[in-house]
């Protein structure tokens, strides 16, 4: 069985740690891999290495940094099938769903691409007699990243294209569970020109975790995973001084209008809902429909589609299935520990994926669509993140009362209304406290020229990831108050047209 090891200093590295994790396909149970999860002398060993890096990477110009930037996008696209390949094996996720992501990670080195003029930061002239001022945006030094197994390319690049543009060095630590593309990203960055140093990647679990939490060469941790994850990376990482921002779980509600077009309102809830079998941090778990016609008509209708809807393996069938297998057979018990809560807490189960199995994958860790109706706050179906194909459908009476509903949850990552009517739209995208919202939107992520992040308990930390909170993030504002006296005004000659070096 092959042993992933570590990428420190351009180079894929035996781990000298006794501890291993198993990977597996979760569309046919296989084990496939094993990763090392590395000692605490081996994840401090890195950080050495990224100090050392950071020294002369902080010192290359925002210009040349963001060409390496452009190297590495356009080598993601070249190896575009390769990594998605990558993706579906060890996540399960369908292959064009692995590409989505791929493109939504790439949006985010195309911003880096940027720098030079994300960071041009403040400039004020005059603002006394012969006084300007200005800030100079300077990088942090080693920083970390933590990511969770959903998104195994797309978040850890939520991350460091900013952070290595801005001139920070990177420490990667991803998923024990779909730990491979990102090596193969770590060998493209390379490829692209990146000096050896600048981005590493330590496998590993809460032991190295905590040695990036705590040793004080890491100046900032970005986080992305489970809530209670989120919170302990946050209150760790604050009080050993570290900037963090922590993002966490979810629980996504599409208010749905009578006056919305039912097609309309079904065909986004279908693949926010059962895409990726459930398993974003944006997909939609509950369906607050107002009033019981507009609820009949959409459960109607999601019924007649999910029949027809194709469950499967990610790659190697003739017609692409619309959604894949969980990622572990642990979660794929939890999952259906939930729909057996949600029969028990009195919810109706219109629709039981229990017992699903996929025919020459029967080891495979499929859970089928799931379909609840008369969900009520309080059932744990309701109040927790399930992270499967499991969609809840509530009943409300009224506008004010959807509202009340979705304020009250403890998360507030994602939203959306599907309405007709601009008013309702309007008040919604005041009212709701949600940091993502959607307007006949079903996923409103955010492109990456903004910046991506929840409310409540979905996000711990005051600074989101890209867009400008993202370069926010992982620089240190400076700023300048100068007044030079009169010197010498001559300059020499240049006959040639001036470029930048
Ligand atoms: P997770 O919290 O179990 O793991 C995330 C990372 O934390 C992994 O790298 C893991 O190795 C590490 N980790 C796990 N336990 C740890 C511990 N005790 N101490 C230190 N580190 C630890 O999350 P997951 O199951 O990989 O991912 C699913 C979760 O991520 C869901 O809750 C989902 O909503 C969330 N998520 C949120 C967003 C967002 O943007 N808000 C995006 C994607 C996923």
């Amino acid at each position: 069985m092959n042993l992933l090891g570590n990428f420190i200093n351009g180079e894929q590295l035996a781990s000298e740690s006794k501890r291993n994790g198993a990977v597996y396909n979760p569309a046919t149970g296989e084990h496939i891999l094993n990763v090392s999860l590395s000692t605490a002398a081996e994840t401090k060993a890195a950080i050495s290495v990224a100090q050392t890096a950071f020294e002369s990477w902080s010192k290359v110009t925002p210009l040349n940094r963001a060409r390496v930037m452009f190297n590495f996008k356009a080598l993601v696209e070249t190896h575009i099938d390769e990594l998605a390949e990558m993706i579906t094996l060890e996540h399960g996720k369908v292959l064009s769903d692995a590409k989505g992501e791929l493109t939504r990670g790439i949006e985010v080195v195309e911003f880096a691409c940027g720098i030079p003029h994300l960071l041009k930061g403040e400039h004020s002239l005059n603002v006394g007699r012969g006084v300007d001022s200005f800030s100079l945006m300077q990088p942090l030094g080693v920083c970390a990243g933590i990511s969770p197994f959903n998104f195994p390319v797309m978040v850890p690049m939520w991350m460091f294209p900013i952070a290595i543009a801005s001139g920070n060095s990177f420490i990667m630590k991803p998923s024990e569970k779909d730990p491979s593309v990102i090596m193969r990203i770590a060998q493209l960055l390379k490829e692209a020109g990146l000096p050896d140093g600048v981005f590493n990647i330590v496998n590993g679990d809460k032991e190295s975790v905590d040695v990036l939490l705590e040793d004080k060469r890491i100046q900032a941790v970005s986080f992305v995973g489970s809530t209670p994850i989120a919170e302990y990376i946050y209150s760790t990482g604050s009080k050993y001084g570290k900037r963090v921002q922590a993002l966490g779980g979810a629980k996504n509600h599409m208010l749905v209008m009578p006056d919305a077009k039912v097609e309309q309102v079904t065909s986004a809830l279908m693949g926010a809902a059962y895409g990726s079998a459930g398993e974003r941090c944006m997909a939609i778990s509950v369906a607050v429909c107002v009033g019981d016609e507009t609820a009949d008509n959409l459960i109607n209708n999601i019924k007649s589609e999910v029949e027809k809807m194709r469950v499967g393996p990610g790659s190697g069938l003739a017609e692409e299935a619309h959604m894949g297998p969980l990622i572990s057979k642990v979660h794929a018990e939890k999952v259906r520990g939930y729909i057996d809560c949600g029969v028990e807490e009195g919810a109706d189960l219109l629709i039981d994926g229990r017992e699903f199995s996929v025919k020459d994958h029967e080891n495979g860790y499929f859970v089928g669509p799931t379909l609840f109706d008369n969900v009520k706050p309080g059932m744990r179906i309701y109040n927790e993140e399930i992270f499967g194909p499991v969609l809840s459908v509530v009943r409300v009476k009224s506008y004010q009362e959807a509202i009340d509903l979705i304020n009250s949850h403890e998360f507030g990552n994602g939203t959306s209304i599907f309405t007709q009517d601009g008013d309702s739209a309007r008040q919604f995208c005041e009212q709701i406290q949600v940091g993502m919202v959607g307007v006949n939107i079903p996923i409103p992520v955010p492109m990456a020229f903004h910046s991506f992040g929840g409310w409540k308990r979905s996000v711990f930390g005051p600074l989101n990831v890209h867009g400008n909170d993202g370069v926010r993030f992982y620089t240190k504002m400076k700023t300048v108050t100068a007044r030079w006296p009169k010197g010498d005004q001559t300059t020499s000659n240049a006959f040639s047209m001036p470029t930048m070096k």
